[in-house]
């Protein structure tokens, strides 16, 4: 027995006016989605719990049994491991930005123009060869898409618990980091911070791929701002806590940083490039073939979640009906006497609040055994109705692995 979980960010919605009082899950055509709930048992899940609007990192550990009240630690860490950083336990990790300021550091631009990949990895290059002051600590500086990197720090009594640099708003000055309590090793984790900004602002302003571009009229990229501090949580691998072997189908750092922490084998997208329907086709592929030889697939589709925040429910239809495409092909192709495929989202992402909601996301499992339910149709207001009733995000994992024969008996 395997089990395949499909996770639809930000799929789950509200009622839309525009879409007659439905959900965008309520009018997309999606037969195969729909089979999966008509065959399956189905329920809805807080994916934190009741009311509280989840973030894709603190959803996706509870997705995957992990309680992220106790075990989140922040997402830069995560994001620097799914660019395929070398992130130690003790390392500190941070997101950070191209940015374009003036010589008072008043942020002109959070993202530098949105500066090309190519002249990211340029300046990032001389970014690498300078030097800290504390010979203790050594920093890994990796640009990834346009503006946005990575930062980590190593090295001895380095802390988590500081501030960011990135005011997060335009016209405002560059802050300086503080260290968020009062223990030496923040305080030291800040004035390293502080100290790479001014490097790093020394370096960049003289930078040749910032005198061309103001030379072209572009936006020069003479700073990085600094956010969201955090290491990788201490968790149990995935094989450690089920004794299974696992993989994960994802595109997005984020989410490949979580699944890494897991122990989970990160698979490569080949034609992720192209139309989002063949990108949909490869990653049912990838997971089909996953699912061969692994006990557990978590495969991962972002697009929903985009055209939430962008308020387009039209378009998050369209998503929908591309995902069930990518289901059925699924559905085709696996052994259902021996595999069960859950489908879920990872929160709520309204169409018309644009934002994550702590509303429950619907779940439905199908596969041999499960206690079929009377839900035919595949939403967040039908799958309510289901048999799982309502479940918190970290039951879901158990309940799988349980199904799989990979739990253990609690008790004699
Ligand atoms: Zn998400
Ligand atoms: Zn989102």
């Amino acid at each position: 027995m395997r089990a395949l979980l499909i996770v639809a960010d930000g799929m789950a919605d509200r009622p839309i006016k525009e879409l007659g009082w439905n959900t965008p899950l309520e009018v997309a055509r999606k037969p195969s989605i729909d089979r999966i709930a008509d065959t399956g048992i189905c329920g809805i899940i807080d994916p934190i719990s009741p009311g509280v609007p989840p973030g894709s990192d603190t959803a996706t550990l509870s997705l995957l049994g992990y309680d992220p009240l106790k075990y989140y630690s922040g997402r830069g860490a995560l994001e620097a491991l799914g660019w395929g950083l070398k992130v130690g336990k003790n390392d500190v990790c941070f997101r950070c930005n191209f940015a374009t300021v003036d010589e008072n550091l008043t942020v002109l631009d959070r993202r530098a123009g949105r500066i090309s990949n190519d002249d990211a990895s340029k300046l990032a290059e001389n970014l690498r060869k300078i030097k800290i002051s504390h010979p203790s600590v050594e920093f890994l500086f990796q640009n990834t898409v346009q503006h946005r990197g990575a930062l980590v720090l190593r090295g001895s009594n380095l802390s988590p618990f500081v501030g960011d640099s990135d005011p997060k708003k335009d016209r405002k000055q560059v802050l300086e980091v503080k260290p968020l309590n009062s223990s030496p090793e923040a305080k030291f984790t800040a004035k390293i911070l502080n100290e790479l900004t001014q490097k790093f602002n020394k370096v960049l302003k003289s930078h040749k791929v910032n005198l061309d571009r103001v030379r072209r009229g572009l936006l020069p990229a003479n700073i990085v701002l600094f956010r969201g501090a955090g290491k990788i949580p201490e968790i149990k691998r995935l094989h450690e806590i089920y004794n299974v072997k696992t993989a994960c189908v994802a595109v997005t750092s984020l989410i490949r940083g979580v699944c890494k922490v897991a122990g989970m084998q990160l698979l490569n997208v080949e034609g992720a490039t192209g139309t989002p329907q063949t990108n949909y086709l490869a990653k049912a592929k990838v997971a089909i073939q996953a699912l061969k030889d692994n006990d557990f697939v978590f495969l991962h589709v972002k697009a929903p979640d985009a055209a939430g925040h962008d308020g387009n429910p039209k378009q998050k239809v369209e998503i929908i009906e591309r995902i069930d495409s990518m289901v059925s092909n699924i559905l085709e192709n696996v052994n259902l006497d021996e595999t069960y495929v859950a489908l879920t989202s990872d929160h709520t992402t309204s169409c018309v609040t644009r934002e994550h909601q702590g509303d429950p996301v619907p779940v439905a499992i199908t596969g041999p055994y499960v206690r079929k339910d009377e839900v035919k149709k595949y939403g967040e207001r039908s799958c309510a109705k289901g048999s799982l009733g309502r479940i918190r995000g970290i039951n879901l994992m158990p309940i799988l692995m349980d199904l799989i024969g990979k739990s253990e008996k609690f008790g004699a």
